[in-house]
């Protein structure tokens, strides 16, 4: 399988000077097993331009078929939908999978494609757009690809992805906090919480729970995709926006023993410079503590060839 990076970063896109060479666009990545229709993950601003690339293929005739996995539905993650040219062909087919709280998934997606927010309504579009509403742990199927995935650690809801395909697994971990000092969901929680507080024992447990869910999703992945937005500073100062940072990842990779370890979800802020400082930094500590995994960070175009195919 290839894995390619289409949107890199979080929260908004930020085109500009400072992020040309890693890319503006936010969360958007393609998973193509060898011979099959593409399974991409997260439909943020990334999602235009891949969008763009598949009408060059079965879907500028209208006989394109594929499958988008949500990760969860904040705008950075869903953005590109409205803007994905094989859903206004007639005859293409898209599946959408996104696990979601009290409504339904169809409601949810109508509401971004609707006035005042967007012209053009769900029902209007040509292509086929189906739904397929997730539960807690689902496995299932795509072509010869295996899917799993569980919960993370963000407010409302966000769920990881396991891909397994072509003799290889590519493990997507986006947006999650730490599982050590907050646990995010339904409730909105509007001040960072005191990091030194001792949590309540059922807090805890459901964290570690959480936390042993992703190691479990991620174990022996050839490609683990991990939400670094933060540094461990910035993290320290917003534990409760549900994102994570470098360090916290490099012990998530070392536990699962995943082969390769790709930084994503850069923050707005964050410089191609800056970026670049970050991945020389760790690659300094991935060598000093003899870790076992390759660590690199996304940018737009990185694809990596996995499994069968590498
Ligand atoms: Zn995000
Ligand atoms: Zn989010």
């Amino acid at each position: 399988m290839k894995v390619r990076f289409w949107g890199v970063r979080g929260s908004i896109p930020v085109p500009g000077p400072a992020t040309n060479r890693y890319g503006g666009n936010t969360s958007c990545v393609e998973v193509r097993p060898h011979n099959q229709p593409p399974i991409i993950i997260d439909a943020g601003t990334g999602l235009r331009r891949l969008g763009k690339s598949l009408m060059e293929e079965a879907f500028g005739d209208g006989k394109g078929k594929a499958s988008i996995l949500i990760s969860h539905t904040h705008w950075d993650h869903v953005q590109g939908l409205p803007f994905f040219s094989p859903l206004y062909r007639a005859g293409n087919q898209v599946d959408i999978y996104a696990r979601q709280r009290d409504m339904h998934l169809e409601a949810v997606f109508s509401a971004q494609n609707r006035a005042p927010y967007f012209p053009v309504p769900l029902a209007a579009l040509e292509g086929e757009m189906r739904f397929h509403e997730l539960i807690e742990g689902a496995k299932f199927q795509i072509g010869n690809a295996k899917v799993s995935c569980t919960r993370l650690n963000h407010p409302w809801i966000a769920i990881a992805y396991r891909v397994e395909v072509d003799g290889a697994a590519v493990v997507y971990c986006a947006d999650t906090a730490p599982f050590t000092d907050v646990l995010l969901g339904r409730e909105f929680v509007h001040k960072a919480p005191s990091l030194d507080e001792q949590l309540p024992a059922a807090v805890a447990a459901e964290l570690a729970e959480m936390r042993a869910g992703v190691i479990a999703l991620a174990r022996n992945a050839d490609l683990l995709i991990y939400d670094t937005q933060f540094s461990k500073d910035e993290y320290r100062q917003r534990p409760h926006w549900g994102h994570s940072h470098p360090d916290d990842a490099i012990a998530i990779a070392r536990e699962a023993g995943a082969k390769r370890l790709c930084l994503f979800h850069h923050a707005p802020l964050r410089s191609d410079d800056e970026n670049d400082r970050i991945l020389a930094e760790y690659r300094g500590v991935v060598i000093a503590q003899n870790e076992k995994f390759e660590l690199m960070s996304a940018y737009e175009g990185l694809e990596v060839t996995l499994g069968d195919d590498a």
